[in-house]
């Protein structure tokens, strides 16, 4: 069967003190499901995070990587600088990268590639922004970014990936996409993955909805049979309500 996921993308907030603060309200919560739970702190709070979490049930994971193995990358880090701070799992494609670093198709398929030849796993993100569901493009768009991002890889690699649906334009608005609306994506995902690689790998994949999730909505999400959890941006920023959401499964 495939994990049930939770993640907490905390994007670029929290300095250390901050985050060590979350991190013991974090502690003292109760997780009631079999939900994998994941934070993704800032670069600089990764190491003294996941020292912190060293004997929890929480991943600590990172919100981005460069594709090289070293060199002349002023201000960028790689898989193995990640890895050797033992941070196993790496968040690529977020639209916010993809909207102000100009990150594309093609750089993130390096990107996925650099983390799985290092033995990372990968939570890729994608999604459509308003003018495409406007116009009816979404599943085009979505098919294009997850084709163009992971189908060079074989169906072997699938057991590394974790797939994030994160339309734009719930993305920090307090607009979530309906359940029926994000269990339809879901479930076209699913078949364009079963259409390339069988159903034996669509059905192991997890795929996680992201977009305004909070402990009001993530119960009703988090039942569409397509739906395997979520990936949280501002509700993952509180600990009581990060782990609502964690026990809404
Ligand atoms: P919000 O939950 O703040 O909408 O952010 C979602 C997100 O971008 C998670 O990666």
């Amino acid at each position: 069967m495939r994990k049930q996921i939770v993640a907490g993308n905390w994007k670029m907030n929290n300095d250390l003190a901050q985050t060590e603060a979350l991190i013991s309200k974090l502690k003292a919560q109760t997780k009631t499901t079999d939900a994998e739970v994941m934070v993704a702190p800032t670069f600089t709070n990764l190491y003294q995070a996941n020292k912190a979490l060293e004997n929890s049930t929480i991943e600590v994971v990172a919100q981005n990587m460069h594709f090289a193995e070293n060199g002349a990358y002023t201000g960028e880090i790689s898989a193995s600088m990640l890895k050797s701070i033992g941070v196993n799992t790496v968040i690529l494609g977020h639209s916010e990268r993809r909207e102000y670093f100009n990150e594309t198709d093609e750089l993130l398929a390096k990107k996925v590639d650099a983390a799985l030849a290092k033995g990372m796993r990968v939570i890729f993100c994608f999604g459509e922004e308003l003018a495409d569901r406007k116009s009816g493009n979404e599943e085009t768009v979505v098919g294009n970014q997850i084709k163009n991002g992971l189908f060079h890889l074989g169906a072997a690699a699938f057991q590394d990936i974790v797939l994030a649906y994160e339309p734009v334009w719930a993305i920090g608005t307090g607009e979530t996409a309906s359940p029926e609306q994000a269990q339809d994506m879901h479930a076209f995902i699913r078949k364009t993955l079963a259409d390339k690689y069988g159903n034996d790998v669509a059905d192991e994949v997890s795929i996680l909805y992201g977009g305004s999730v909070k402990p009001a909505n993530a119960e009703e999400i988090f039942s569409k049979p397509d739906v395997d959890g979520g990936l949280i941006g501002g509700a993952a920023l509180n600990a009581d309500d990060f782990f609502a959401i964690v026990n809404a499964f």
